[in-house]
């Protein structure tokens, strides 16, 4: 069957970028990507990685590189800031019944796999690059990049993140995103040989937690309520998160504080939400990921669902008989799952914040996670 699209321009080469290039070369649509960053970094400690995440790395050819060089387990266990056990959350096989149905993985590590597929299946990126404007007709998009080349395309996917350019162009009225309340710490230690998955630790109002990225390295994750957005100046980071840790007496987390150090890698980062409401798409453009979806990391969510975003889009544009046809079905298919995510996070922070309904919070944990099982 023939695609819809002979060709198509990614503006943004981040997680959900990357996989919509991997996704549409597969189906021999020729591929430009473009990236802002010179570089392409990617920049922060580690980033858990769930079940549906796996299945969705199976569908992009990425598993067993992941698996080989991120960290894959079973289950979470939750303990009381003392360390006793108070549960254990299963996390179901559902990327297939010999792979585990959870993890993490350094971030650097995730981008630099999606790249080498990116590149190897033949997509040309180009950095230190973006679009400094579009036009469209009917059958196609007129593209004006900062360079001040041109060229015209079927299709152009904006996944350029929170921040998004895009989204400011196409959609100049979407909300913009709104600061959730709570920062987060990460840092990353090497893994004692007793840390094999994901713990964490719940206090009065702070959440600890221990996630292994690999063999040797793990990464702490701490939520902190703050009123306000301001930044943290980096010098003051090793003494905030240890004060932010001191009240957790657990074996693990005394441990973990006292690995920290001033050469440790810390980030800080407030937390930020967006729920733009559909249409998440004008005529020949689209935008996938956090330019359309950012999440609140609670549900650990946010990167697997702009890659699925990049999954389903292609699988439509194959399937469609038009543009429109297939980036309405697009949409139809992403957007409950999305405003899930969204919406459920930000009420599991509410909950955190106000030291709410643990009842509440457990609840919308599970039914979050059976739902994000289903198939895509
Ligand atoms: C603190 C924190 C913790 C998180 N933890 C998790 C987690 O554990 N698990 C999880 O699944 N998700 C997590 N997330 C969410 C996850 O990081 C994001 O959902 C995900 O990175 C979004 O990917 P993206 O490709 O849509 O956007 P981005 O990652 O923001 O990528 C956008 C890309 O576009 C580029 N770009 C920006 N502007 C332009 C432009 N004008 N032109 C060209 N390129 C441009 C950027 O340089 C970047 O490479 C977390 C988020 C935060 C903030």
């Amino acid at each position: 069957m023939t695609n819809v699209i002979q060709n198509a321009l990614i503006v943004g080469g981040g997680f959900s970028g990357m996989s919509a290039a991997i996704e549409l070369r597969k189906q021999g649509i020729a591929v430009d990507l473009v990236e802002l960053d010179p570089e392409w970094r990617s920049y922060g400690a580690g980033i858990s990685i769930g079940g549906p995440t796996l299945r969705a790395f199976r569908t992009l050819g990425v598993l067993e590189r992941y698996l080989e060089q991120g960290y894959a387990c079973d289950g979470v266990e939750i303990r009381s800031s003392d360390g006793h056990l108070l549960a254990e959350l299963p996390t179901p096989r559902i990327a297939g019944h010999d792979v585990p149905g959870s993890g993490a993985v350094m971030r650097p590590v995730l981008a630099k796999i999606l790249a080498e597929q990116t590149r190897a299946l033949g997509t040309q990126v180009r950095l230190g690059c973006s679009v400094a404007s579009f036009l469209q007709d009917a059958e196609g998009v007129e593209v004006r990049f900062t360079d001040g080349s041109t060229k015209r395309y079927d299709l152009v996917i904006g996944s350029d993140g929170l921040f998004s350019a895009m989204r400011q162009m196409l959609l100049p009225d979407a909300p913009k995103p709104r600061y959730s309340g709570q920062g987060v710490w990460r840092a990353v230690l090497p893994r004692p040989n007793h840390i094999v998955r994901t713990m964490l630790w719940v206090g009065p109002k702070t959440k600890v937690g221990l996630n292994p990225v690999s063999q040797d390295e793990m990464y702490l994750f701490v939520n902190e309520d703050k009123p306000t957005n301001e930044r943290v100046p980096p010098e003051q980071f090793l003494s905030l998160l240890q004060q932010l840790l001191a009240p957790f007496s657990a074996p693990d987390v005394r441990q973990a504080s006292d690995m920290l150090s001033a050469d440790s890698l810390i980030v800080y980062r407030p937390l930020e939400g967006l729920l733009v409401q559909q249409p998440w798409y004008v005529g020949r453009v689209v935008l996938i990921g956090d330019a359309v979806h950012a999440t609140t990391p609670h549900l650990a969510s946010g990167a697997g669902i702009g890659i699925e975003d990049a999954i389903v889009l292609a699988d439509e544009l194959a399937k469609a008989s038009s543009v429109p046809a297939a980036l309405q079905a697009f949409q139809s298919r992403r957007w409950e799952r999305c405003r899930m995510v969204v919406h459920n996070s930000a009420r599991l922070g509410e909950i955190e914040m106000a030291g709410g309904d643990k009842a509440e919070h457990a609840r919308i944990m599970r039914e979050s996670f059976q739902a994000l099982c289903e198939p895509i």
